[in-house]
């Protein structure tokens, strides 16, 4: 036997680059010792159905594993998150009260202190390994390095996109400043986390901003990304100049003559963005607020969408603005990966809810999405692509592999198509992946890690 070869079989295995059966196998091999360049979970050698799987020559030597309830599937990615804000907790939301009082709420909330915000990042990703994911697009917060350093410290991987606030000219030199300096002194590729750049939204970073950042992202070769198109309010404040942003700005003292002339010209929010759009490709969480001309110029963009399902609906903005147009994104050529947004935003049962792309893809397939091969890509090789992340690392092709997940299937589902499985099913775990240099390459379950924090290799 071979101790660093697995043989994992379980209720079915499906991904979304083609594997797909019930029951199935994947055949991983470890990596024998860390290795600081790969930050990945194992090497796939083979997956797809048993006997198919278990006639590669490795399977002889590999340990066995069952996982007779449970669906195999790639690591998820979670595009859009802001692991800093996790200490907050789920909150309720009247949508009525609209999104400036919530935005209040959060700066009433968030931690300030750095260690206290690497702590609310490490309990983030703790929800987030604990439902299967392994890789990220954090938003960072206001020109913070502390969730950077926090997650590099964790085993996921992805982009910790530091946000970049200045809609007056001072704010916004000062804001790209800082943003230089974390540049110069943060090695880019460090332990599988990349440092990105995040103008924060059309309301609080101006286009010289946003133009700034686009050509910074550019020069250094940094993932770039936003939010655009989230709410009524932005929308209000962008065409007229005027609404509750408005009245927000100015008690923050972030409201000029320069500022008022930027807005108020009748322009959609994507209308507003048109000249940094073109620029870079920039990840789009939201675009809850489309016209079909917004479609048709974010066509002519590099711009990938990181749509976020519970978010939009927490926010009631499936009833602002109807049924999300992702669909006619995809058509016009756009990736649409998933985000969950903060936690404060997911409604919970008992206690902290898991941080999982995952649950917004089943929010999705309940909500009448048939595409199941689309909601699986979009919570692994479309996340992966929109953060430039190798997009195979999230399939079950032969090759590295950046983590393994299960998901518990619904009872009396065996045989039946497993991505419907794994969207009906519940109950999604880690079963090894993230950053080499931690754990030797494998993540267990935080509770299933033993007391002293290193586990056993496996555990069912
Ligand atoms: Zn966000």
């Amino acid at each position: 036997m071979n101790p660093n070869l697995v043989f994992l079989e379980a209720s079915g295995v499906v991904d979304a680059s083609g594997v797909a059966s019930s029951p199935g196998a994947v055949l991983a091999e470890f990596p024998a010792s860390p290795d600081a360049e790969r930050p990945l979970g194992c090497s796939i050698l083979a997956a797809g159905d048993p006997q198919s799987v278990g006639a590669h020559e490795a399977a002889r030597r590999a340990m066995r594993f069952s996982f007779e309830k449970e669906v195999i599937h790639p690591g998820l990615v979670n595009a859009h998150t802001h692991l800093d804000l996790t200490h907050i907790g789920p909150r309720d939301h009247d949508p009525g009260d609209g999104f400036v009082s919530w935005v209040r709420m959060i700066l009433r909330e968030r931690a300030r202190e750095e260690e206290a915000i690497k702590t609310s990042v490490r309990l983030g990703v703790e929800r987030s390994l604990a439902a299967g994911v392994v890789a990220v697009g954090d938003i960072a917060g206001v020109g913070q390095r502390a969730p950077l350093d926090a997650l590099r410290e964790s085993p996921l991987i992805g982009v910790s996109f530091i946000e970049l606030f200045g809609l007056l000219e001072e704010t916004a030199m000062s804001a790209l400043e800082n943003l230089a300096t974390i540049i110069a002194e943060r090695p880019r590729h460090a332990r599988g986390v990349r440092l990105g750049v995040q103008p924060h939204a059309p309301y609080s970073a101006s286009i010289h901003l946003y133009l700034a950042c686009a050509h910074e992202a550019k020069r250094s070769g940094l993932p770039l990304s936003t939010h655009l198109a989230e709410s009524p309010e932005e929308h209000e404040l962008v065409e007229t100049a005027s609404g509750d942003f408005q009245t927000f700005l100015a008690s923050m003292g972030v409201w000029s003559d320069d500022v008022a002339g930027s807005f108020g010209h009748g322009r959609t929010p994507v209308e507003h963005l048109r000249e940094p759009l073109q620029q870079g490709g920039f990840l789009l969480a939201h675009l809850n607020d489309l016209a079909s001309a917004d479609i048709e110029a974010l066509a002519r963009t590099s711009s990938a969408l990181a749509y976020c399902p519970r978010s939009s609906h927490y926010f009631g903005n499936d009833t602002s603005f109807g049924p999300h147009r992702y669909r006619e994104l995809l058509d016009v050529g756009l990736n649409v990966c998933l985000g969950t947004d903060s936690i404060v935003n997911l409604r919970s049962g008992e206690g902290m809810p898991p941080i999982s792309p995952l649950d917004d893809a089943r929010f999705l397939f309940d909500s009448g999405e048939v595409d199941t091969d689309l909601l699986i890509g979009m919570v692994t090789t479309r996340g992966a692509l929109a953060l430039g992340l190798p997009d195979e690392w999230f399939t079950l092709q032969p090759g590295p592999c950046a983590g393994l997940a299960v998901t518990r299937a619904p009872a009396g589902s065996a045989g039946q198509d497993p991505a419907v499985r794994v969207l009906s099913g519940t109950h999604t775990r880690l079963l090894l992946g993230g950053n080499s240099r931690c754990e030797a390459g494998i993540v267990l379950h935080p509770a299933q890690q033993g007391q002293n924090g290193s586990g056993s290799r496996f555990a069912q």
